[in-house]
């Protein structure tokens, strides 16, 4: 009775496996497509020595971000470890801390495997208000990720209360909120820094490269 016990403890454990390494490589691919269909609907920019990938050296991370010629404002961490932002949000940012910010933030969401966690929630759904907790866990993730940020900007001597400017921009130029987001506002709230003093007028860095 024992080894059977034994045996069928095991088989259930293999499968519990088997799932999860199924749920992982499903997400691997969706978001494997997702990437691939970005890329074929705007195209990349040249980002060799881009201002984008010398910020992440400064933070220290090892990774690589490519730029897509789209003039929407997006950041994209896919699952494989590779972040992608596009030419719009790069317009929009004023100066290096702003977007040293968003790098963290997308950094911040593989590092802490954010979408694990989301996949594992969505292969089992809680029976009740299942909306609900999905929007809670992706707000929760959300404002993770940008005290990750703030505390990698500290560290590499950026100033994180630079990312205020940028949101509160966007927030009088009425840009749309995404739907399992927090607003631009809740963010603001939530991080609680003190305001910078430097004004948000443009890049410092002349020469500035995509
Ligand atoms: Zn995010």
């Amino acid at each position: 009775m024992l080894s059977r016990f034994h045996i069928l403890y095991v088989l259930v454990l293999l499968l519990l496996q088997l799932f999860n390494t199924g749920v992982l490589a499903q997400t691997l691919t969706q978001t494997s497509q997702q990437k691939q269909q970005l890329i074929a609907r705007y195209g990349l920019l040249e980002t060799k020595d881009s201002t984008c990938n010398k910020t992440l050296r400064k933070l220290k991370i090892k990774n690589t971000c490519s730029i897509l010629n789209s003039n929407l404002f997006n950041a994209y961490a896919f699952t494989e470890g590779s972040i992608m932002i596009t030419k719009g949000l790069l317009q929009k940012t004023h100066n290096v801390h702003q977007l040293a910010h968003i790098l963290a933030h997308e950094q911040a969401h593989l590092v802490l495997k954010h979408h694990h966690q989301l996949s594992g929630f969505m292969s089992k759904p809680p029976l009740f208000f299942p909306k609900r907790k999905r929007k809670k866990l992706r707000y929760q993730q959300e404002l993770e990720a940008d005290q990750w940020a703030n505390q990698r900007l500290k560290t590499y001597q950026f100033m994180p209360q630079q990312i205020h400017h940028l949101w509160k921009r966007l927030l009088q130029q009425g840009q749309p909120p995404q739907t399992d987001h927090p607003s631009l506002k809740q963010r603001i709230d939530t991080s609680l820094l003190r305001e910078e003093e430097m004004i948000d007028n443009g890049w410092i860095t002349k020469n500035n490269k995509l």
